[in-house]
């Protein structure tokens, strides 16, 4: 809606009358909130923030809910492992519990639904917020006022001499508050705070970087869950869509998933406001601090390796998560990407987006006797290999792999590789080669496939011209 300027200053001023603001403070920002009666027994919260612009202020209003508040665990999209190593965790008497990720990912509800399956008469939980968002039957909530001097720490250890069972903080974003919350987490208490990290991992090294040892963490962490909200793909109106099985790959779908894997995309219809999406749906990424998990926190492991380790012991990253979602119909592929990424530590660039090369006619991708070592993958068309000038086997195969040998070998190129026709390869780092056989066990498989299928072909090429050059020898009786 355009509205006429002339009434942008009446306007300013009522939005700013019911959220409780100072209508005559414009130089600097301002948060107030509304509540609105909507029908007989609904009501509608607003958090209202403004911000001086250079011509007025600017308001925005966000719309807080209470009836599409969903605080059912079993509603937020768990996958059902991830859902029973939650409850593992909840279930422990003390302890950390961390949820991290971006502003907007859906923390605050996964933390009040944890709380709200938590709830009982005889269990006392407080919660130190900023500001109290939602309000709850049986929880003791405390706002958090830096102004007044009401801040996380000074709430926690207020918190301490109430003898709760269990303690919320908002955030935990320095030493004091995080101190505080150890403390707790060790002295009987199940403590549940959020931390802004991108995965459950990075969240163990932002936790000693804020100056907790690592030693600590590992006696006091009970988990990490790190979260995004992604768009749930209208019922209505989704249809199937097909993916090139190249980008599939790329978005960290596993060749065998391939062929039974239904995608769907969003259209729109009347039912989703022609958006082809409605409601959202959470990707969970739980980081269970198990014996193991916990002697590699405590032993400083690199982040990488404890995000090894962490998946070992059944944790699902976040792209994966989103996968599986996509994999089951409920969101798009283009979702999934949007909201999480592959982990840079567990997919180099080279595999990511290695270099695609594209070939004419008679092109020379490899030269006989070359020194250099990179392999490639044929992605489309069709290559010669060349001994001397004489064509001695032809690829065909898209995903087939060649030119490892140098890599392997280190000898030069024992023969030329040409396009014929139009092709196109990607190009892969030879001297990476050992690391890929290390690390990545799923890739160098393939390649190994590759090499050992040429391998077979050529060893019956030379037991048919053994059999072909030289006559079978005869078996001679022996006279006795
Ligand atoms: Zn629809």
């Amino acid at each position: 809606m355009n509205l006429p300027l002339n009434i942008r200053n009446a306007m300013v001023a009522r939005v700013k009358i019911l959220s409780g603001l100072n209508i005559t403070e414009r130089r600097v920002p301002q948060d107030g909130r509304i509540k609105m009666r909507v029908g007989a027994n609904k009501s509608v919260d607003f958090r209202v923030s403004t911000l001086p612009l250079l011509h007025g202020e600017g308001i925005v209003l966000r719309i807080l809910d209470k009836s599409s508040l969903n605080v059912d665990l079993t509603m937020l999209g768990f996958e059902p492992e991830t859902f029973a190593m939650l409850k593992r965790c909840l279930a422990r008497p003390q302890g950390l519990l961390l949820v991290t990720g971006p502003t907007g990912s859906g923390k605050t509800v996964t933390l009040y639904s944890a709380l709200n399956s938590l709830n009982r008469e005889d269990i006392k939980i407080l919660t130190a917020e900023d500001p109290v968002e939602f309000n709850f039957r049986g929880i003791c909530q405390v706002n958090v006022n830096t102004e007044v001097g009401m801040t996380f720490p000074a709430a926690l250890k207020a918190f301490l001499r109430q003898d709760p069972d269990i303690i919320m903080v908002g955030e935990i974003r320095d030493i004091d508050t995080a101190e505080i919350a150890m403390k707790a987490a060790m002295t009987g208490h199940l403590v549940f705070s959020t931390l802004h990290t991108n995965d459950a991992p990075s969240s163990v090294s932002r936790m000693i970087d804020i100056g907790i040892p690592p030693y600590l963490l590992a006696g006091s962490l009970t988990m990490v869950l790190a979260q995004r909200l992604g768009r749930r793909l209208c019922k209505n109106c989704k249809t199937v869509i097909h993916h090139e099985p190249d980008d599939l790959l790329a978005a960290g779908f596993r060749e065998e998933e391939l062929e039974d894997l239904v995608t769907y995309s969003a259209v729109g219809c009347k039912e989703c406001n022609g958006l082809g999406y409605k409601g959202r749906v959470g990707f969970f990424e739980l980081l269970e601090v198990t014996e193991e998990v916990a002697k590699a926190i405590a032993a400083e492991v690199p982040e990488d390796q404890l995000y090894k380790i962490a998946i070992k012991e059944g944790m699902i990253p976040l792209r994966r998560a989103a996968l599986m979602k996509v994999a089951q119909g409920i969101t798009s592929l283009e979702e999934a990407l949007r909201r999480t990424v592959v982990r840079e530590e567990s997919l180099p660039a080279y595999l990511v987006n290695p270099e695609v090369e594209e070939y004419e006619d008679g092109d020379v991708i490899i030269q006989e006797g070359n020194k250099d070592n990179d392999f490639f993958k044929l992605t489309r068309g069709r290559i010669a290999v060349l001994k001397s000038g004489k064509k001695i086997a032809e690829i065909t195969e898209p995903g087939e792999y060649f030119g490892e040998m140098a890599a392997m070998s280190g000898e030069p190129r024992f023969a030329s590789i040409v396009s014929v026709g139009r092709c196109a390869v990607t190009r892969y780092p030879g001297y990476k080669l050992l690391e890929l056989i290390e690390k990545y066990p799923d890739v160098a498989k393939k390649m190994f496939r590759t090499l050992v299928t040429r391998l077979q072909k050529t060893d019956r090429m030379i037991v048919k011209l053994a059999s072909n050059g030289r006559p079978r020898p005869k078996v001679m009786r022996q006279a006795n």
